[in-house]
């Protein structure tokens, strides 16, 4: 998996102060995407092992307090990256169990495969769906058009 950003502090994406990774890789071509650049799954940077680490001990760190890492993109569930981003979850969950995770895609829930499913199925909240440009809503908050759902799921 490659990423495009990281940023280490974060109050945009998501509830609080957090942590958010941009990955690269995105199937979905929606009309109006802020995001273009981040379609192609080999731009930007190889997220390695040093990469992982540095987000957990950035989460771990409480000088600032983050509520949590969010991960966009691109997607995070764009075939692909799913093996990493389960990894990335997974370690996150055992190593800063207080941290909550927010997740990104233009997958729809119904629509996903075992392997998506698997990482949804330890993530605290899913926004779902693509970008619709006649939706689109500033206003919105955490999504960008009104198709999109934002699911807590624990
Ligand atoms: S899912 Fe997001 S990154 Fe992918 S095309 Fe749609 S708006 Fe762009």
């Amino acid at each position: 998996m490659n990423y495009h950003q990281y940023y280490q502090t974060d109050v945009i994406n998501g509830p609080g102060t957090r942590a958010t990774l941009f990955v690269s890789g995105c199937e979905h071509q929606c009309r109006g995407c802020y995001n273009q650049s981040t379609w192609n799954p080999c731009s930007g940077h190889l997220f390695d092992e040093q990469m992982q680490q540095r987000i957990i001990d950035d989460l771990n760190d409480n000088r600032i307090k983050r509520r949590g890492l969010s991960l966009s993109g691109g997607d995070p569930l764009f075939p692909a990256n799913v093996a990493a981003i389960l990894a990335l979850v997974k370690q996150v969950i055992e190593q800063c169990p207080a941290k909550d995770i927010w997740l990104w895609t233009g997958y729809r829930l119904e629509e996903l495969s075992a392997e998506q499913q698997a990482v949804v199925d330890l993530v605290n909240v899913v926004v779902d769906g693509k970008f619709e440009q006649e939706l689109a809503d500033p206003s919105l908050v955490f999504r960008g058009s009104s198709n999109q759902t934002i699911h807590y799921l624990r």
